[in-house]
């Protein structure tokens, strides 16, 4: 077996930013520590940080008075930011710096009188965060068919927006049609799918044609892990996603596939080694690194924090 890992592939700036203020704040603040929705989509990264004693909630109201609330990296609304401020809730706010620009587009969109098309997955957390922004302007749309639903009186403004983690190939499709439903349409001039996103498509993009069968470490829930697994099915590659080794199903695998490895931008290195481990151990694979590019990007920790070492 060969296996080649692609590179760029797991944590993105904003994960790690997010894991390291959670960690940061638990050292400062102790537990029980509270964190909005999951502080990423990874399974094994919620399950860690459960055990040091991290409640994860799905509403604030779940959140004692006066307890220290981490907002994860996907972004919340300002409604849930205002409910936190009433209950004296101490906030940490560990949005990803490239999500924030996506909501301040909203807010100078809807001031300057757009209406605003969100291309995005309906209930992601994200997408919930963004339309909060600017809630009575936005529009949103998963297919090119809802854009064909898309009603606006004649002349009106209307600007789009994406979700960070979005398949670069169906969003371009999508603001394909909506530029031609809507000539007057007006977008960030550069996209909003994040750099993260980009590159770990480029490499499934580029590597499948290689590859017999493609292995994603992600969670389900992954947007971008997801977007990887179509995109190599798509490559007309077998292409699984799974969030460790213990999910890897011995009839997708042969002793003389070429096996592409990747992971979503939540996926910790730590599941890409045991998988890399099991094949070399299992099937005696030789291992390529194959990076299509390098990633260099790094984002502060958010204000309220501490400048304490880790
Ligand atoms: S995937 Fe992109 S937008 Fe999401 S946290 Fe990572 S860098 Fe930020």
């Amino acid at each position: 077996m060969r296996v080649l890992l692609a590179s760029p592939r797991g944590f993105c700036a904003g994960v790690n930013m997010a894991i390291e203020s959670l960690e940061l704040a638990i050292r400062v603040f102790g537990v029980p520590l509270y964190v909005y929705h999951e502080i990423v989509h990874n399974r094994h990264v919620v399950e860690s940080f459960c055990r040091k004693g991290v409640v994860f909630v799905e509403a604030v109201a779940q959140v004692p008075e006066g307890a220290t609330l981490l907002f994860s990296a996907h972004g919340v609304s300002p409604e849930i930011r205002q409910n936190a401020d009433r209950r004296h809730i101490r906030t940490i706010d560990a949005t990803c710096p490239l999500v924030i620009k996506v909501h301040r587009e909203a807010i100078r969109f809807s001031r300057e009188g757009y209406s605003i098309v969100l291309v995005g997955h309906e209930g992601h957390d994200e997408v919930v965060g963004t339309m909060g922004e600017a809630p009575h302007a936005m529009h949103l749309v998963e297919t090119e068919e809802d854009v064909d639903r898309l009603e606006f009186p004649a002349g009106a403004k209307i600007a789009c927006l994406t979700q960070t983690t979005l398949s670069v190939d169906d969003a371009d499709r999508i603001v394909r049609r909506l530029k031609t439903r809507f000539p007057q349409l007006v977008a960030p001039s550069r996209g909003d799918i994040c750099y993260a996103t980009q590159n770990r498509q480029e490499a499934v993009r580029a590597l499948s044609p290689e590859a017999d069968v493609v292995i994603v470490l992600g969670s389900q829930n992954s947007s971008n892990s997801r977007r990887l697994q179509e995109l190599a099915a798509q490559c007309g590659v077998p292409a699984y996603l799974v969030d460790s080794v213990a999910d890897l199903q011995p009839d997708w695998l042969r002793n003389n596939h070429t096996v592409l490895v990747t992971a979503g931008a939540s996926a910790p290195e730590s599941v890409v080694r045991q998988c890399v481990d099991h094949l070399r151990n299992r099937y005696n694979a030789t291992v390529e690194i194959r990076s299509i590019c390098d990633e260099q990007v790094h984002f502060p920790l958010p204000r309220g924090l501490p400048a304490v070492q880790l």
